[in-house]
């Protein structure tokens, strides 16, 4: 049994010691104590399902047996160096990595975040291109920090702090998007914004294949190969940013870029590259990741020996497991159910994604569209006490993101969807 202290102990400590900034999910937010593959365990042992993977961060499963062995391991062996000495691992790691990747994307940068992830291609995309100017989508998030908060798209997420040169594009949004799944028509205003906005060139342009932070949203398809085009015609490096999508979460590739038939120039990965260890990496090709040799680059803990036997043992479980065909398997079964749903409760307006990378957006209104927020809130606290946790999502907070280890199973989707049909049926 849990000895330590008790969530509201918890709480109030937080609340002294941690910036008020700091969010919680849940009026009385959980205290997770433990995990186990698809489950959490609160303080008092119930279990809960996971349906958000610690933010899509938990890929194999929580504590799955074989990378914690090889971060145990490796850490009573060498925990520490860096990259002034030589040691395996991080080679190992980049090797199998890149042997992941399509074309040219074949040299490696270990980071420790998707936030650094998206700083350093960033750098990169305006070194090599020689330009300062980025585009970026409406609804995107890449991070926190000074630089990636201009990249990000959502008011609720950026400080008023210079956002630098950064020019947002219309979102290829299917569903609330202005010229709906039209890619010609969005892939034209990245034209315009170039023109119109800029110089006539631009260091890059970065894109979520299927937006995480704001509500599931899968591009619309076409839009990057004609986006991509454009951007390298008025000199810019294509970014696709994986932090979500990548590692056979959506089940049909590998990578989420691939949905669009698209090789990208940088690609970026943070969360379930790691399975919750602190890890990112930027791939790009030899010529890009070049241009950073004009000095040297340096990351104390970026590609250390213990994140990096466990990120090699998540590519290894996603193969031995066969996890991209298992969330293709479970993905489009819950996908059918959902759509069932959908049916059934006028509230859901939208039902997206694919593989185990799924939103369900709310609305009070199909027609109109409004955001059903309250709704969305009483929902999202039944389905807490139903033993089920997803995330949350969109500008708006009315979209609930499905988004789970990918060890979850069918059993675990028709869990999840009975217990929304529940909860929805209680409204
Ligand atoms: N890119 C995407 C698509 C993300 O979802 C996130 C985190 N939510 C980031 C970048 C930033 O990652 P981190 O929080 O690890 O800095």
């Amino acid at each position: 049994p849990y000895a330590g202290w008790s969530g509201d102990e918890i709480l109030a400590k937080r609340k002294q010691f941690l910036g008020s900034s700091v969010f919680y999910y849940y009026q009385k937010p959980l205290n997770i104590v433990e995990g186990k593959m698809q489950y959490l365990y609160d303080e008092n042992g119930k279990r809960y399902l996971d349906c958000f993977g610690g933010i899509v961060t938990v890929s194999c499963g929580h504590c799955h047996p074989d990378i914690v062995n090889a971060v145990v391991e490796q850490t009573k062996l060498l925990q520490h160096t860096t990259t002034i000495y030589l040691n395996q691992p991080i080679v190992e790691f980049a090797e199998a990595l890149a042997s992941k990747m399509p074309g040219n994307l074949k040299v490696v940068y270990f980071v420790n975040s998707g936030t650094e992830a998206n700083e350093l291609a960033m750098l990169m995309a305006r070194l090599y291109s020689g330009n300062l100017n980025m585009i970026a989508l409406r609804n995107a998030y890449h991070g926190g920090s000074a630089g990636t908060i201009g990249l990000t798209g959502l008011q609720t997420w950026k400080y008023p702090i210079p956002q630098g040169e950064i020019h947002h594009v219309m979102n290829p949004d299917p569903y609330r998007g202005t010229f709906g799944s039209d890619a010609i028509a969005y892939a034209k205003e990245v034209e315009e914004q170039i023109n119109y906005g800029t110089s006539g060139r631009v260091a890059g342009f970065i894109a979520e294949t299927f937006q995480g932070v704001g509500g599931a949203v899968e591009l619309a398809p076409g839009y990057l190969k004609l986006a991509y085009d454009t951007v390298r015609k008025a000199g810019g490096v294509c970014i696709a940013d994986e932090v979500q999508s990548g590692f056979g979460r959506t089940g049909s590739h590998y990578w989420g870029f691939q949905t669009q038939d698209v090789i990208p120039d940088i690609v970026t990965m943070a969360k379930g590259i790691g399975n919750g260890l602190p890890l990112g990496a930027v791939v790009t090709t030899p010529e890009i990741a070049n241009v950073l040799a004009q000095k040297i680059q340096f990351n104390t803990f970026g590609g250390n020996p213990v994140c990096s036997v466990g990120g090699l043992a998540v590519l290894k479980v996603l193969d031995k497991e066969k996890r991209q065909a298992h969330c293709a398997d479970v993905g489009s079964h819950l996908v059918n159910r959902l759509k069932e749903l959908q049916q059934k409760h006028e509230i859901i307006g939208d039902v997206r994604g694919r593989g185990l990378m799924l939103g369900v957006e709310l609305v009070t209104d199909r027609k109109e569209k409004t955001p059903a927020k309250a709704e969305t809130n009483l929902l999202f606290e039944k389905l807490k006490d139903l033993n089920i946790l997803v995330g949350k999502g969109g500008l708006h907070g009315n979209v609930f993101r499905i988004k789970p280890p990918m060890c979850f199973t069918r059993d675990d989707a028709d869990y999840l969807v009975d217990a929304m049909d529940y909860a929805m049926s209680g409204l």
